[in-house]
């Protein structure tokens, strides 16, 4: 049971909830620092599998599987925010689990999640709850068009999202959700997206990495830079937010913290919090002494928190579906950093594997 005082031990084993290659960069990174992993996952042929210490292939719902699996780990971690709160609640019967059940019901919920940051005076986009056809109709009318039609849970990468232009499409979006409960977000028009990666550990330390500058293509994170381009003042403030969220949840471990950057870069807006490691802060492999995945590694077994300096300019670029096909050619790209997640068939729209390509940091 790792604690600040107590730390896990190098060859204790931390558990980690999901095989996808967030799992699989977890468990390199436990390696790294001599920890163990115990990967539990549904799919056996998953790309955590082909590199964590042992693995156990059962269902999110099979309580007697997880109870077996939390017999043999010291620590409980995850690596998708849809972890079956009862299965958090099994496993953390016997084991800590990091981030906790709170962080995680926030993070699975878009109202509760917009609620929070309200509640800590943080800004978002203008939000309304909607649970029947009757309520999106006066959530448009309050909040105006265009807006965007969002399901509370299950929703990532643009899924589960209408865009409603007019109110003539009102019957049509909440059809498009299959009547989900659901919010009603106010467009917002910002100049662009950043994210924040940051880390709280045990004793409470809590570090940020630089803010990244990212692009989308097809509602799929396209690309991730280091620096921002943003002022020191804007970027400090973004990290300041990150440190007010995960201070407020008690969290432990790191959490990606997405951001829109509105009124000619001067006003933060949160859009969403992910409970993990973060496509976004995949740059810090190796831009930083220590990343985003050994420091959540430390943070959940009690370490302390690593450096989150950056001492190169990076920029990683995702390689999703075909794009994976050109491996070779970014083999021979000099200072490119090439990762692939060992997955099978290159399908559109999946996350096959990344290149960061780095460049000397220049002072300004
Ligand atoms: P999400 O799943 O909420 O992160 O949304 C996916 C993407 O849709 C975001 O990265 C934005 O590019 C866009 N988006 C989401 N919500 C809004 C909003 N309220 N206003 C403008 N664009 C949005």
């Amino acid at each position: 049971m790792p604690n600040a005082e107590q730390p896990l031990a190098p060859g204790g084993t931390i558990g980690i909830l999901g095989g996808g290659q967030l799992g699989r960069m977890l468990a390199l990174a436990a390696a790294r620092i001599g920890l163990k992993s115990h990967i539990y996952a549904p799919d056996g042929d998953c790309p955590a599998a082909q590199v964590t210490d042992t693995m156990t292939c059962a269902a999110y719902e099979d309580a007697a599987a997880l109870r077996r699996f939390a017999a043999t780990v010291d620590v409980v971690t995850y690596e998708f925010e849809n972890v079956p709160t009862a299965a958090a609640t099994v496993l953390a019967d016997t084991v800590p689990v990091y981030p906790d059940a709170h962080a995680l019901a926030v993070a699975q919920d878009r109202l509760t999640e917009k609620t929070f940051m309200r509640d800590l005076g943080i800004a978002t986009a203008p939000f309304a709850e909607v649970g029947s056809l009757d309520d999106l109709h006066r959530a448009i009318a309050s909040i105006g068009c265009p807006c965007i039609l969002k399901t509370r849970r299950f929703g990532y990468d643009g899924k589960g999202q209408v865009r409603i232009d007019t109110p003539a499409q009102t019957a049509e979006a909440w059809a498009g959700v299959a009547s989900a409960p659901s919010i009603v977000e106010g467009v917002v028009a910002f100049d662009s997206e950043i994210s924040v990666i940051v880390a709280r550990g045990l004793d409470g330390t809590v570090l940020a990495y630089d803010p990244a500058r990212n692009a989308h293509d097809n509602h799929i994170l396209s690309t991730s830079t280091v620096p921002s381009g943003y002022p020191d003042a804007l970027e400090n403030e973004a990290r300041a937010l990150a440190d007010q969220i995960v201070t407020a949840l008690g969290y432990v471990g790191v959490m990606g913290v997405e951001l829109f950057v509105c009124g000619g870069g001067g006003q933060l807006m949160v859009n969403e919090i992910a409970p993990r490691v973060h496509n976004s802060g995949h740059w810090t492999l190796e831009a930083c002494v220590t990343s985003q995945f050994e420091q959540h590694m430390r943070a959940v077994a009690g370490w302390p928190l690593g450096t989150v300096a950056r001492h190169s300019n990076a920029r990683m670029t995702n390689l999703i579906g075909a794009d994976v096909n050109r491996w070779h050619s970014l083999a021979a790209t000099p200072g490119a950093a090439v990762h692939l997640y060992g997955k099978g068939t290159p399908r559109p729209g999946r996350k096959m594997g990344h290149v960061t390509q780095l460049a000397p940091r220049k002072e300004t």
